[in-house]
């Protein structure tokens, strides 16, 4: 082991993630340039390399055109084994794709400071990450090897943006990082005041799409299968759909070039070879950056839109301009276009979030006075009779927080149990709300209905969450009982998955009439209750509301109703 002490941040991104370093040998944050990379950026796509029995990673891996590659796995984070890929022998969900991209980084550090120390790390998330996607990157991490003197901490996106370019801003203002890379725009208002020289920082508001470069090049790929497909040799072939999808992968780097290119110059033209299905296919092309901006323009409105929604009646300083995406002519015009008065920052769009990582990184090794304030940018609460969510720490709370409530039995039992709930909606049932854990409290003292409970949420640094709920003795002693929101909590909260899986599998050959047609019968059920509690009223308007929306979700909600209304 070398005596090298570093201070690391990585910016984990869906398209590419970047590492800079502060090494006791340096005083600045450096770019890091590992595993022979020439650009300091790691694409983050996984190859399976069959004969060597090792996974490939970056540009390596990205550089084999054509090849079933892992890519773009952070969207599903949060989601977990549900969204494994298997590609060949092999099989990975997005955690442990993040963990061998981190896994790269990792033991390129290890070689390029022969086994250095690592005092702190920090990695970047989205604003909007929830709890089980933050453990997700937290695990990865671990996973990847990474066990830092101080601690891993993660941070927004936004606010690290807002850290790096905050080094040329002088006066308090507000800010608005419009992050455009890959695969996903994030829009995000934030505050910053600098009261003598300590700056502070407070996300405020974001939104997102899921929209990014890799549309920008599926443009261009139609573009060139149109063109490919009016050719001589291209109307000879059968176009079936293994010839498009394999078409569609071969062109992705190809297309991508194209449009990298068309950000420098106003046109280009040129002859590529591909392999489509096992065969040479000669492709000739001439693209004018005109044409492409027709291609992409309804996206980008898109992206200004949203911009525009999350600003309001704001005042905004300045825009802060994010991600590799940005670097396209025609976004910064259309930001030019509609906020004539806000003037930008955008130097090295694609680095800048990995800087501001590496900069928090170094406040939290030097100890120095923490002045990047985080939010929590989704409410946390807590589920109640008529399947309602109390919700105790809302969007927009600095982080740490903590918040005690008290809360009173509905009924009689020596067991209460509660859904500790993470979203905006306070109906339960909402699909912008995720269920986090089940909160179960057995044996209880007082077991009327009536007696109080208090429940006490904790949200520390890096945006995890941890709940303790306590039942409350007539003397104001307590019993507690500690609650991870982890592998156990996790388990718990299967429940809520499997009432879903059960409600599929019970309507499964069910249409819209069928279950219109038993949403009916429950609803005739309800109306005769003489006395209705409040998840009545609910279940009434959402049965009622339901058979407009989603099939799904309808099955799930007359499922709940059936079980219900099966007990009156
Ligand atoms: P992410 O945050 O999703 O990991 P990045 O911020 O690295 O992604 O942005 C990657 C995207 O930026 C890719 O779609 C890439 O093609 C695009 N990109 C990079 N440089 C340019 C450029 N000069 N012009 C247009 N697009 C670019
Ligand atoms: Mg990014």
């Amino acid at each position: 082991m070398s005596d090298v002490r570093l201070i690391v941040g990585i910016d984990l991104g869906t398209t590419n993630s970047e590492c800079f370093v502060y090494s006791t040998t340096t005083n600045t944050p450096e770019l890091q340039y590992l595993n022979g990379s020439l650009t300091g950026m790691y694409p983050s796509v996984i190859l399976y390399d069959q004969k060597a029995e090792k996974f490939i990673v970056g540009q390596e891996a990205k550089d084999n055109e054509g090849a079933k590659v892992w890519r773009e796995m952070k969207i599903d984070l949060g989601k977990g084994e549900a969204k494994k890929v298997t590609i060949g022998s092999q099989t990975l969900n997005p955690i442990t794709f993040s963990t061998i991209i981190l896994k790269y980084i990792y033991e390129g550090l290890q070689q390029a400071y022969n086994d250095p120390i690592i005092e702190t790390l920090v990695i970047t998330v989205p604003a909007d990450f929830k709890d089980a996607e933050r453990q997700a990157t937290l695990k990865a991490a671990h996973d990847a090897g990474f066990e830092p003197e101080n601690e891993i901490r993660l941070i927004n996106e936004p606010t690290a943006a807002a850290l790096a370019y905050g080094e040329k801003l002088n006066e308090a203002q507000t800010l608005v990082s419009f992050d455009l890379g890959g695969g996903t725009f994030d829009v995000t208002f934030l505050e910053y005041d600098n009261i003598d020289g300590v700056r502070f920082y407070q996300a405020l508001k974001t939104d997102g799409l899921i929209l990014g470069g890799r549309d920008f090049d599926r443009k261009i790929i139609d573009y060139l299968y149109e063109g490919y497909l009016a050719t001589d040799e291209g109307k000879a072939y059968k176009k079936d759909v293994p010839f498009k999808e394999s078409f569609y992968l071969s062109a992705k780097n190809l297309a991508e070039r194209i449009k990298i290119n068309l950000s420098k110059t106003e046109s280009v033209s040129g002859t590529d070879i591909i392999k489509v299905n096992g065969n040479r296919i000669i492709l000739e092309y001439n693209i004018t950056r005109d044409q492409f901006e027709k291609m992409i323009e309804g996206l980008v409105d898109r992206t200004i839109q949203m911009t525009k929604k999350v600003i309001g009646e704001e005042e905004v300083g300045c825009i802060l301009m994010v991600g590799g995406s940005t670097r396209v002519p025609l976004i910064k015009k259309k930001i030019e276009e509609a906020f004539p008065n806000i003037p930008r920052v955008d130097d090295n769009p694609d680095l800048i979030v990995a800087l501001g990582a590496c900069i928090q990184a170094s406040i939290i090794s030097n100890k120095k006075e923490s002045f990047l304030n985080e939010i929590l940018t989704n409410p946390l609460g807590i589920s109640v009779s008529g399947d309602f969510v109390k919700h105790m720490l809302y969007e927009g709370t600095p982080i740490p927080y903590e918040i005690e409530e008290r809360f009173y039995r509905a009924d009689d039992g020596d067991e209460v149990s509660a859904f500790l709930v993470q979203g905006k909606d306070i109906l339960l049932e909402s699909r912008n709300n995720q269920i986090l854990g089940e909160i179960v409290l057995t044996g209880m003292k007082n077991t009327e209905a009536g007696a109080p409970v208090d429940i006490k949420i904790r949200v520390d640094n890096s945006g995890m969450v941890e709940v303790t709920a306590s039942e409350v003795e007539e003397d104001g002693a307590k019993f507690f009982n500690n609650f991870k929101i982890g592998s156990t909590m996790r388990v718990q909260a299967q429940n809520y998955a499997d009432l879903r899986a059960q409600a599929f599998e019970k309507y499964k050959d069910k249409t819209l009439q069928d279950l219109t047609a038993i949403a009916d019968e429950i609803i005739e059920k309800i109306e005769a209750r003489e006395e209705k509690v409040p998840s009545d009223h609910w279940l009434l308007e959402k049965l009622q509301s339901g058979r407009y929306g989603n099939l799904e979700e309808f099955k799930v909600i007359v499922y709940r109703a059936d079980l219900k209304t099966d007990l009156y």
